[in-house]
C-alpha cells in the first residue's frame, strides 16, 4: 500500500509532537500507513507518541537547514520522500507555516493542492478531501486529480484518536541543494528572550477583547500569557483597534485555535470568534456581561471585571510559584 506523508509539528518547550499531528495521523490511516516525517532529534518520547497515534514509518532528519529556512528545507525533504515513496497523498496541518510549505510542495511535484481539509476518507479514485464553508453550513468534497495529492488540514476538526504501531525509524540523508542552503535566518531573538509557542498550536492561549479597554491594559493579556506560558491572542475588535498585532488575530479569518486551556477576557463571543476557539479543550471567559455568548462555551466562566479579575489571578499564580505548566506531551501522551 502506498503510505502517506504527514509532516510533524513539533513544540519547542518542552519538545515534543504537537496535538495537530496526532489528529493528522488519525485521518492519515484512512488513506494508508502514514509515514512520519520529523524534523530534528528523533527523540524516544516522540517517537512513542507517533507509534501510538498509528505511523508504521518515522523518516527522521537531523536539523541543519531545517533551522535556517523552515519552509525551504522542508519543502525539500517532502519532495524528496514523496519521489522516493510515492505516497497516496502528503498532509501538512493548516498554519501558516503549513499552508506555505504545502502550496509550494504542491507546486514542485506539479500536483494539487486542497487547503483547509475537515476531514478526508479514500475514495474510488484517490483521496477526498471535505472542506467546510461558510461556518460549517454546507460541506465540500474535492480531490486532486493529478498528481500526488496535497492536502492542510484543520487539525481542530479532527479528534485524535490511537491506534499504536511499532515504528520503523528511518534516518534521511539529504543534500539540500544550494538554493536553500543560501538562505540564511537574519532574525535573531533578543538574548535570554523566549518567544511564546506559536498560536495555532500553543496549549494555553490567552486571548483579550474589546473589554480590555486600551491598548495599555493590554498588557494584563500579555501578563498572563506569560504566567501560564501561553501564547497572547486577540478578537478582531482587539486588532481592528491596533492593541495586538493581526498575527493575534484569533477568527476564522485569523488563527484558529485549539489548546488545552483557553482564557477570554472581556470578548464577548462573537460567532465568528467562537468559531476559531470552540474546539479548546477547557475555555475560561472573564467578562462583566453575564448574558455575554462566550458563556455559553464556557467551561468556567467568571463575571466581573477583567481589570480586578485578572490582576487578582496574576497576584494568585505568582502565590503558587509551583503552578503546573501544560505541556504538548502531557496532553497526548
Ligand atoms: C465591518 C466589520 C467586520 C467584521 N469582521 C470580523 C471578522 O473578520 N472576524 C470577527 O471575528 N469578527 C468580525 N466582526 C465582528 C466583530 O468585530 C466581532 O464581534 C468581534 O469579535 C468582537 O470583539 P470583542 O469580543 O473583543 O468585542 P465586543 O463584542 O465589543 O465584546 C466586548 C466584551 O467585553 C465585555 N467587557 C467590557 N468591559 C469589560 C470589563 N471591564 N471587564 C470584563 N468584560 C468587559 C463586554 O461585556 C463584552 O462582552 C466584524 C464587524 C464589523 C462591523
Amino acid at each position: 500500500m502506498r503510505p502517506v506523508l504527514v509532516l510533524v509539528d513539533r513544540t519547542a518547550t518542552p519538545p515534543g509532537v504537537c496535538r495537530s499531528t496526532c489528529a493528522l495521523l488519525t485521518l492519515a490511516r484512512r488513506l494508508g500507513p502514514p509515514m512520519a516525517v520529523l524534523c530534528g532529534p528523533s527523540d524516544a518520547a516522540s517517537v512513542a507518541l507517533l507509534g501510538r497515534f498509528g505511523a508504521a514509518t518515522i523518516a527522521t532528519i537531523a536539523r541543519g537547514e531545517l533551522d535556517q529556512h523552515p519552509a525551504a528545507a522542508r519543502v525539500e525533504l517532502l519532495s524528496h520522500l514523496a519521489r522516493r515513496t510515492t505516497p497516496a497523498a502528503v498532509l501538512v496541518a493548516s498554519h501558516r507555516l503549513g499552508q506555505e510549505i504545502a502550496a509550494r510542495l504542491a507546486a514542485r511535484l506539479g500536483s494539487g493542492l486542497v487547503s483547509d481539509a475537515v476531514d478526508l476518507r479514500m475514495g474510488a479514485d484517490g483521496p477526498v478531501a471535505v472542506q467546510s464553508a461558510l461556518l460549517g453550513a454546507y460541506r465540500v468534497e474535492s480531490s486532486v486529480t493529478r498528481g500526488i495529492p496535497v492536502f492542510t488540514v484543520r487539525a481542530d476538526a479532527v479528534a485524535p484518536t490511537a491506534a499504536p504501531m511499532e515504528p520503523d525509524v528511518q534516518r534521511v540523508h539529504l543534500n539540500f541543494p544550494s538554493a536553500v542552503r543560501a538562505v540564511r535566518r537574519i532574525t535573531r531573538r533578543p538574548a535570554g528572550s523566549e518567544l511564546p509557542p506559536e498560536l495555532a498550536t500553543a496549549a494555553v492561549v490567552v486571548a483579550g477583547g474589546r473589554g480590555l479597554g486600551s491598548r495599555q491594559s493590554f498588557g494584563l493579556v500579555d501578563a498572563l500569557a506569560k504566567a501560564l506560558h501561553g501564547t497572547p491572542g486577540g478578537s478582531h475588535t482587539a486588532t481592528e483597534l491596533g492593541w495586538c498585532p493581526r498575527r493575534e488575530q484569533i477568527d476564522q479569518v485569523g488563527t484558529i485555535v485549539h489548546p488545552r486551556l483557553y482564557l477570554a477576557l472581556g470578548i464577548s463571543g462573537s460567532v465568528r470568534h467562537r468559531a476559531a476557539m470552540r474546539h479548546a479543550e477547557t475555555i475560561v471567559a472573564i467578562d462583566r456581561n453575564p448574558r455575554a455568548p462566550i458563556f455559553d462555551v464556557a467551561d468556567l466562566g467568571v463575571v466581573g471585571d477583567v481589570h480586578r479579575v485578572v490582576p487578582e489571578l496574576l497576584a494568585e499564580i505568582s502565590r503558587r510559584k509551583a503552578y503546573p505548566m501544560i505541556s504538548h506531551n502531557e496532553e497526548t501522551t
